[in-house]
């Protein structure tokens, strides 16, 4: 049986390159390993020509779709484009599907929908297309029946040591290490942390504790090994866990045992809030040269209140030291146009990020993602305006707030990086340092 998996890309991406993911690789290895042929398509946004171009040569029996929380009007576009021209059944499966499960299955050309993790749902629910038995009632499966939708209850996530290594092979993996020289990795699932804007929150509420699931050192090693085999030219490792580094046993381990068994120098993700000087220590002695991060917002009211982001001005500032004094070089992601963003918010992240002396900076408009926190705030406040969710691929804001319309935030980002450059720019800079504490200049 041929399944053909669906996900949006970047619209303005125009090579049909796949975007590397873990568990649709691993879904993919789980069905292969079940008797299913398995194809990918990355659709860049709404893409009819490619789509039906796809499905003539693949000639899918059923599809799954990713529905993640920035491509829902592309993907109800697209189902709805293959229910009418080509009547596939298709199963929806990702953050939207997860955080937003009833309006997800409710769109029209779903025939199921994969709740929370998803490899194991769905090798059981096209198990049981394939073999002509009914899928209603299974573990993590909502489908739609003749007698109304039945609603499987949540199934219990799989260690991930059980879980096979991703099929790479899905992803046109050798094109991506050309492209990049850099494989990508993930050694665990969940995070200890409620950010505001994150979907955590809902996986954080089916699975429950323990909030992060971690594979064993060895098991990682021993993917990274695989990969070095399959694929010679990857020169460097990406780990794009944001709970990498929050575990000290495992981290002890890993900077002892990586150095050994592979040495390619690598970066991963780390939040602030859990730096210390030994997790530092660690992971330069492991072999990481880059530590990627996120500030948030300059504004500490947007930070604690509207983003659920605790480290402080100062904390934030002494980490990223703490990182570059291990011999790390550091990168950090920060939001413009957050909820209740303003031109002295504005400033007050422009001022925070000077302070870090990051090595490298990325600026992203703020997007709010449905069914998080944040864009609940937005929609109690009407902030959400009605230009749609393609734009957090063009990095324009959606939100109509009256402190910051969004072409100011647009134009804000555009002038991002160049006002970094030039601290001394403006009046309202050199009032808030005027009044800015001692301490924190
Ligand atoms: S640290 Fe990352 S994964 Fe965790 S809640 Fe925050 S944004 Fe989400």
């Amino acid at each position: 049986m041929q399944i053909l998996i669906l996900q949006f890309v970047d619209p303005a991406r125009t090579d049909g390159q796949a975007e590397f993911s873990h568990p649709i690789g691993v879904m993919s290895a789980m069905l292969k390993a079940d008797g299913f042929e398995t194809s990918l398509a990355a659709l860049p946004g709404f893409a009819p020509a490619a789509l039906r171009e796809t499905i003539l040569r693949q000639r899918p029996q059923y599809v799954l779709a990713e529905l993640d929380v920035w491509n829902v009007s592309a993907a109800r576009r697209t189902i709805g484009e293959i229910a009418q021209q080509y009547a596939l059944p298709v199963a929806v499966f990702g953050t939207h599907a997860t955080c937003s499960p009833e309006p997800a299955v409710s769109i029209p050309g779903v025939h199921a929908l994969l709740r929370g993790e998803y490899e194991q749902s769905a090798v059981a629910m096209l198990r049981a297309v394939r073999d002509g038995a009914d899928p209603a009632g299974l573990e993590g499966v909502w489908v739609h029946t003749d007698s109304g939708l039945a609603r499987g209850a949540l199934r219990a996530p799989a260690p991930l040591d059980s879980l096979p290594f991703p099929d790479r092979g899905l992803f046109d993996f050798g094109r991506i290490v050309r492209a990049t020289r850099e494989a990508p990795f993930k050694v665990a699932r969940g995070c200890p942390h409620w950010c505001a804007y994150c979907v955590n929150d809902w996986y954080a509420d089916l699975y429950g504790d323990p909030p992060v699931r971690r594979r064993t050192v060895s098991h990682v090693l021993d993917e990274i090994d695989k990969v070095r085999a399959d694929w010679p030219g990857v020169e460097s490792v990406k780990f794009y866990d944001h709970a990498f580094a929050d575990d000290d046993a495992w981290l002890e381990e890993f900077a002892r045992e990586y150095p050994r068994r592979c040495g390619l120098p690598w970066r991963c993700h780390v939040r602030l809030i859990d730096v210390t000087e030994r997790r530092a220590e660690l992971l330069a002695l492991g072999g990481c040269r880059w530590a990627h991060t996120h500030l948030g917002s300059g504004s500490r009211f947007i930070r604690e209140e509207v983003l659920s982001m605790f480290p402080s001005d100062d904390k934030i500032v002494a980490a990223c030291r703490t990182l570059r004094a291990a011999g790390l070089r550091v990168a950090g992601e920060v939001f413009l146009g957050t909820p209740y963003e303003s031109e002295i918010t504005l400033e007050e992240t422009l001022s925070l990020v000077r302070r870090t002396e990051l090595d490298a900076v990325d600026p992203r408009v703020f997007f709010p993602a449905p069914a998080t926190r944040a864009a609940e705030l937005c929609e109690e406040n009407g902030w959400i305006s009605g230009r749609g969710d393609e734009n957090y691929w063009l990095g324009r804001s959606v939100l109509d707030m009256p402190s910051l319309p969004a072409a100011q935030i647009d134009a804000a980002m555009a002038a991002f990086r160049s006002r970094l450059k030039r601290p001394q720019e403006t009046a309202l800079r050199r009032l808030l340092d005027k009044f800015r504490p001692r301490g924190d200049r």
